[in-house]
């Protein structure tokens, strides 16, 4: 029999914490965010790391940059309960610096583990150290709102890059650039389904 979706997340954790994973990170976090949302949802997100409000409580995106994305949201006309919403690194870098390049290729691949249980019809990354290992070498200044179509193994996945809200909370241009991109994922969904369902 196989296992139910969050059966499947929960060894990807346990994984996780045999494999001891980012020690450095694991001492210093309170403990690991795997990921808040729907397990069945068309579209997951993906940030950078837990920041404090996020270790203390073990829920990803619950801070100020949380917010903001459950503001968004709302504005396309959906709800968290809708998305599942995740992080490259999955333990809170100390005072919030930027995960090293290490510390994600160590994540990467329970990520890529996550999407395929998941299994969503767009995959949006929210800001660059998500979206440098879905399109390598893409410049987000440039990529941000498009949608890719990326294959890794014998899995197709459409990203949708969009600015980090963090960034963009205090950057007025960068702000409104991320909520029109924002506004634009509900009919790119819709392009994807009927795409797959002509496919
Ligand atoms: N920023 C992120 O990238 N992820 C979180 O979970 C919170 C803030």
């Amino acid at each position: 029999m196989s296992l139910d979706k969050q059966s499947q997340l929960d060894r990807i954790a346990a994984d996780i914490h045999k494999k001891n994973i980012c020690p450095d990170l694991a001492t210093q976090a309170t403990q690991l965010v795997m990921g808040d949302g729907n397990l069945n949802a068309d579209i997951v997100f993906i940030g950078e790391a837990p920041g404090k409000n996020e270790d203390i409580q073990g829920v990803p995106f619950i801070g100020a940059s949380g917010k903001f994305l459950n503001e968004m949201l709302a504005a396309a006309g959906m709800e968290r309960k809708d998305v599942y919403i995740t992080n490259i690194v999955k333990y809170r870098p100390p005072n919030n610096r930027d995960p090293s390049p290490q510390e994600k290729a160590a994540f990467w691949p329970y990520l890529l583990k996550q999407l395929q249980i998941i299994d969503p019809k767009v995959v949006i990354t929210l800001g660059r150290h998500s979206m440098e290992y879905f399109l390598p070498g893409l410049k987000i200044g440039e990529a941000h709102g498009e949608a890719k179509r990326v294959t890794f193994g014998d899995h197709k996945i459409v990203i949708i890059p969009l600015f980090h809200p963090a960034a963009a909370l205090y950057n007025g241009s960068l702000r409104q650039t991320l909520i029109d991109d924002f506004l634009k994922v509900p009919s790119i969904i819709e392009e994807m389904k009927n795409l797959s369902e002509h496919n």
